[in-house]
């Protein structure tokens, strides 16, 4: 059997991507299980079966799922596309929830792995199908994280996308049917190790991966070591970190050993101390007691008391060590051109001391030491008695720039410890996972204060099609939906906003997971403003901005027009707007139409007056005095009682000279529709009438009656 990694976690925690780059830097076969979930899904959907009813999978019996140079092929057909639209997705669940295609999965699934090395992603690899895989991943994300992943993942496919909400949904059913199947549900594996990916980004989750897979005991000998990434694992996992120190020199001359090695030897004999003295001519510096010791190959070294732990005060070196006694000593100085060691027991019980971090690394806390100097392998510090490096590699641990390291001597930084290293009596600590702690803390604390109605200055960081993700401070983002961009209609996010722009924004919803921004309620509501407390009927006034044959447009307050159709302008047809109103006239009028969905006004000027057609009190064939008002093209305009008649050319004979502008006339009423507004008049045909009444009158008034009209034309005489 092959080594085994198995990846499981709920949908859109990055298993299938951190799977997938795993496989290809370890050079292991890659398995995507949902895949074949998926593919029985779409043949589902093809074949139009009814989803419910286990017994419609039998399908299964006569289908070939494989996989080809990394696509998923059903029936010989590669559908690696079609398996990951929403359909699909949602019915892949629901197919997953069957014992009967659980079943066949998982066998196919332990066939295609039986003999190479594997990396699996799914829902039941650690539990079910890999049971006994060598590294059981539990890889798991908030959902609006997971949600605004896969929303990314299928806008940059093209494919069609819900809104965050709905992904958000989507992903919350998903996650509930698939941990609550009676088969093979979503569990965590006992022994699986959990990463939450949320503040993650894949690299570092490859990372982790990597390096669990290395301290699991995975040799990389027999892989091409492709990227430097892999190397710096390959190095941090598997070698003793190297210092530079005159150790360099001394392993290339004495390779069996290394300073801090902890070795057995034997004691040969304890060297008392000797005072200064002189020999003759010859001066001998004084000399403290030390304990020669012997190791298996014959090598030797002093422990002088200095380096010697548990001896009392008054104790010497005599009282503890015997001839013959074995000691457990540690290498403390081997020099370069040879000699005898310097041996240490102290420096044996800091490295037991050691041990207590174990505990320490476990919980990550952040603690305080202090920079010794920087070398070339890393940033050398202290912490307590021990000390402590920050590695330059991998580059995940030290998030300094270079040339900042050398001022940081003698200064304090917080790291987190990540690992003892026996080797070297010391721990590895990591200053990188500080800072991203703190960011983490910071960010929480950011998140706990955070109250709908605050407002903060954000940076757009993304754009999608349903609104804009905006970053309000310590990384936290929120979601500012399209239609909270501005009080009117956006129909594009870009046309207002784009990636890396500064906008101002309101918490407007704070829920789980997701917090709601708007930009329009910082803005200045200027329809709701104006329209607030108006209603039809209203009378308002306005500048006349802009004047078409169509109506008039007027500005009635910052950013709110009304128009005004031609028809509303006047009571009388032939009223030419541009002879009684021109661009910048402040003109009143009244509200007869508001329609707050498309923010629309309509006014009307005439219905600011009664309508003066309704109050006539002439009717057809009635003599009326009206007043010549202009010259037209075959007649006049004549106005009466507040409406404008139209007077022929044809009808004035003989009173030419009679019909001026502004002169009155009598004329005879010939046409009147109050409904259409229209009123013809006739000067002749009333002239005609009048004489017919004066005649009639006449012919009352005369005591003799005369029945010719030459008789009453000869009275006119006599009259004149
Ligand atoms: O991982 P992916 O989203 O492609 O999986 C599609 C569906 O297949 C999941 O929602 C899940 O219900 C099902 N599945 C499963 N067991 C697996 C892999 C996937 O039940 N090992």
């Amino acid at each position: 059997m092959g080594w085994q990694i198995a990846i499981d976690g709920p949908a859109g925690s990055g298993k299938s991507t951190v799977a997938k780059a795993i496989a290809k830097r370890l050079n292991f076969k890659y398995l995507d299980t949902g895949a074949m979930y998926r593919a029985v899904a779409l043949k589902g959907i093809k074949l139009k079966i009814d989803f419910s009813d286990e017994k419609s999978y039998r399908f299964l019996e006569n289908t070939k799922i494989n996989f080809e140079c990394g696509k998923i092929m059903l029936d010989g057909i590669d559908v690696s596309e079609e398996i990951r639209s929403v359909d699909v997705s949602n019915y892949a669940s629901l197919v997953a929830t069957f014992g009967y295609v659980r079943e066949k999965l998982v066998a196919l699934q332990q066939a295609i792995a039986s003999n190479d090395n594997v990396v699996m992603d799914g829902r039941d690899i650690g539990t079910v199908v890999l049971k006994n895989a060598n590294l059981k991943i539990f890889l798991t994300a908030n959902v609006s994280e997971r949600a605004k992943r896969r929303l990314k993942e299928r806008v940059e496919k093209g494919q069609d996308c819900q809104s965050l909400e709905e992904t958000i949904k989507e992903l919350n059913d998903r996650d509930y049917q698939d941990s609550h199947r009676k088969v093979g549900p979503l569990t965590k594996a006992d022994d699986a190790i959990e990463i939450d990916s949320s503040d993650l980004c894949i690299e570092e989750v490859i990372k982790k991966i990597i390096s669990l897979v290395l301290e699991r005991g995975y040799r990389m000998e027999n892989l091409e070591q492709k990227n430097e990434i892999l190397e710096e694992e390959v190095k941090e996992a598997e070698a003793p970190v190297e210092e530079t120190s005159t150790s360099e020199t001394a392993e290339e001359n004495a390779p069996k050993y290394r300073e801090l090695q902890v070795v057995t030897g034997t004691v040969v004999e304890v060297i008392p101390a000797q005072p200064a003295r002189k020999v003759g001519n010859k001066e001998f510096k004084a000399r403290e007691e030390k304990v020669l010791i012997e190791l298996e190959d014959g090598q030797e070294g002093y422990l002088s008391k200095k380096d010697t732990v548990g001896l009392a005060d008054d104790e010497e070196l005599f009282d503890a060590f015997l001839e013959g006694d074995k000691v457990e000593v540690a290498i403390k100085k081997i020099f370069p051109d040879g000699g005898k060691f310097v041996f240490s027991t102290a420096l044996v019980a800091k490295r037991k001391e050691l041990e207590k971090f174990e505990e320490i690394v476990k919980e990550r806390p952040i603690i305080k030491v202090k920079v010794v100097k920087n070398a070339p392998i890393g940033l050398l510090t202290r912490y307590e008695d021990f000390s402590c490096l920050i590695p330059k590699k991998p580059k995940s641990l030290l998030n300094i720039p270079e040339e900042e390291l050398d001022a940081l001597a003698g200064k304090e930084i917080e790291v987190v410890p990540v690992r003892v290293d026996y080797s070297r009596i010391r721990i590895i600590a990591s200053q990188a996972a500080a800072e991203n702690q703190k960011a983490k803390s910071a960010k929480k604390a950011f998140v706990d204060q955070l109250e709908v109605g605050q407002v903060y200055d954000g940076v757009v960081k993304n754009i999608e099609k349903y609104g804009a993700f905006v970053e309000i401070g310590n990384g936290v983002e929120g979601l500012l939906h399209i239609s909270e961009l501005a009080h009117d209609r956006v129909f594009k996010v870009e046309k207002v906003l784009n990636a890396g722009d500064s906008v101002k924004v309101q918490i407007i919803k704070l829920e789980k997971d997701h917090i709601g921004l708007s930009r329009k309620s910082l803005m200045p509501n200027h329809w709701a403003d104006y329209t607030e407390g108006k209603e039809v009927g209203s009378l308002v006034s306005g500048k006349v901005v802009d004047i078409r044959d169509a109506g008039i447009t007027v500005e009635l307050a910052e950013e709110i027009n009304g128009f005004l159709p031609k028809s509303e302008f006047s009571w009388n047809n032939d009223a030419v707007i541009a002879d009684e109103v021109k661009v910048g006239d402040e003109l009143e009028a009244k509200i007869i139409e508001i329609d707050n969905s498309k923010k629309r006004i309509i006014l009307s000027k005439k219905q600011l007056t009664e309508n003066p057609w309704l109050a006539l009190t002439c009717k057809v064939g009635d003599i009326i005095d009206v007043v010549v008002a202009k010259e037209l093209e075959q007649g006049f305009k004549v106005t009466y009682q507040g409406v404008s008649g139209y007077l022929s050319k044809g009808s004035i004979r003989n009173h030419e000279n009679e019909v001026q502008i502004g002169a009155e006339l009598k004329v005879k009423v010939r046409t009147l529709d109050t409904q259409k507004g229209r009123l013809v008049v006739n000067l002749n045909d009333a002239e005609e009438k009048i004489e017919k009444e004066n005649y009639s009158k006449y012919m009352k008034a005369q005591d003799k009656i005369s029945n010719t009209l030459g008789d009453y034309f000869a009275s006119l005489k006599n009259r004149k």
